[in-house]
């Protein structure tokens, strides 16, 4: 296996685009590993520009739980393209589309799409510091709502990955109405809510932490976070960017049976293609603008190219079959995983939720940043590097999940596992 041609293009591209890449966690600085060029790609496999191919758990960083190329996600845009890609005026498919939302998310009876999850969580902060009239939100230590400045504090994903505690470019004054806090710890909520409860206008949570790696939400924690909004008169916003259409039909909030008043969609919505979105009860979205006084607005959002492919994605998800079986899979491959790691004598503490998963180089638990930092990241490199090698492509990042799809055959999976038992050999040195 050589890496020739992704080579000379990475040094190209570094001269045309900073660090090469579009997108910080694309980077492999994290792992000592020059970025892949991929050309092309089909159900759990990419291909490179060099011709290497590899079982793919990136799967675009979460939209593809079909896989890659779909032929139904690819007919649809080929359709979709021959009527003209943007028009900028109402279209029926953008009407079916938050339908089909509307339908499938438990507490979403009104939508707006955007072009990306950073666009639906950034809308979603505005829309409740606008409908309750306060400033203030909490966030948690290491939850990513994309790089929104009131956001980025102590975010995970790349910012994260590369050790960057906030950034340069948001003044203290933006960031000063964010309180970040703990992960599965109530008791830092009570404590704010107590003092400055009545300026909280929301808190903003993924209910199941995957950008620093994956954190599970501790038994009872959703709920108290419900049960503290309510009290307080603060909405609760969840970012289902990543959990969305995946942990069930209806994401996370389906899963665990919580309803919060604002959902952030993203990944899995767009098929692939930049979509983003956000909705929750009528009488909260009913103050987007033109309804309503909040402004919030986007030249390509709802374009009939992103709503065909997301569209299609959602018909396919909603008969709900692929649910238990890529739970399944990813069981059989966290199981894998696992024991390559036992028999190695490397500790890994694997964090899974249906077709979510990490392998943290830690002892573990691992239950919120602090726990996930203390995971071996020179370990994980060297982990990624060598199942690379073997034609296996997992997240060039320790703080990243990896996605089990549809299209991920036992077959691969075991191919995997195999790979991975090799890995760890090396790994435990
Ligand atoms: C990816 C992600 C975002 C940002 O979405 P983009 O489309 O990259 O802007 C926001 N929130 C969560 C939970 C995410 O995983």
């Amino acid at each position: 296996m050589n890496w020739n041609l992704s080579n000379k293009l990475y040094k190209e591209a570094c001269a045309f685009i900073p660090g090469g890449v579009n997108s910080p966690v694309r980077s492999g600085k994290a792992v000592g590993f020059d970025p892949l060029f991929i050309k092309y790609a089909e159900g759990c496999r990419i291909t490179d520009e060099d011709g290497n191919v590899y079982i793919d758990y990136v799967g675009s960083w979460g939209p593809l739980i079909l896989g890659h190329s779909h032929p139904q996600i690819v007919a649809a845009l080929k359709q979709a393209a021959q009527r003209g890609v943007s028009y900028g005026i109402p279209t029926r498919v953008e009407l079916e589309m938050a339908k089909k939302v509307v339908e499938m998310v438990p507490s979403i009876e009104m939508v707006r799409m955007v072009n990306s999850g950073t666009e639906a969580a950034m809308s979603a902060i505005r829309l409740a510091r606008g409908y309750t009239g306060r400033k203030k939100i909490i966030k948690f230590n290491g939850c990513y709502h994309g790089h929104a400045d009131s956001l980025l504090v102590k975010s995970g994903s790349g910012l994260m990955t590369f050790g960057i505690p906030g950034t340069p470019g948001v003044p203290d004054e933006i960031v000063q109405h964010t309180i970040s806090l703990p992960y599965n710890d109530p008791e830092a909520v009570l404590k704010v809510m107590k003092s400055a409860g009545e300026e909280v206008a929301a808190i903003i949570v993924e209910p199941v932490a995957a950008n620093m790696g994956v954190v599970l939400p501790e038994a009872g924690y959703l709920e108290k976070l419900r049960r503290i909004c309510t009290e307080y008169g603060s909405l609760l916003i969840f970012d289902e960017v990543i959990t969305g259409f995946r942990l069930a039909p209806g994401g996370a909030q389906q899963h665990f049976g919580i309803m919060p008043d604002l959902t952030c969609l993203g990944k899995i919505i767009g098929g692939g293609l930049p979509v983003g979105a956000y909705g929750g009860a009528r009488q909260i979205m009913e103050r987007v603008a033109p309804s309503g006084d909040i402004y919030q607005a986007g030249t390509l959002s709802g374009n009939p190219l992103a709503m065909s492919a997301g569209l299609t994605m959602l018909d396919v998800l909603s008969r709900g079959e692929i649910y238990a079986q890529i739970d399944k899979k990813n069981s059989h491959l966290c199981a894998g995983l696992e024991e390559a790691a036992t028999s190695a004598g490397v500790p890994l503490t694997v964090n899974r939720v249906g077709s979510l998963g990490c392998g943290f180089f830690t002892k573990g638990p691992v239950v919120d940043l602090e726990s996930a930092a203390r995971s071996d990241t020179q370990a994980y490199a060297l982990f990624f590097r060598e199942m690379l090698k073997r034609g296996v492509y997992f997240a060039p990042s320790q703080f990243e999940a990896f996605f089990v799809s549809a299209a991920h055959e036992y077959e691969d999976l075991d191919r995997t596992i195999q790979a991975a038992q090799e890995a760890m050999k090396v790994v435990g040195g």
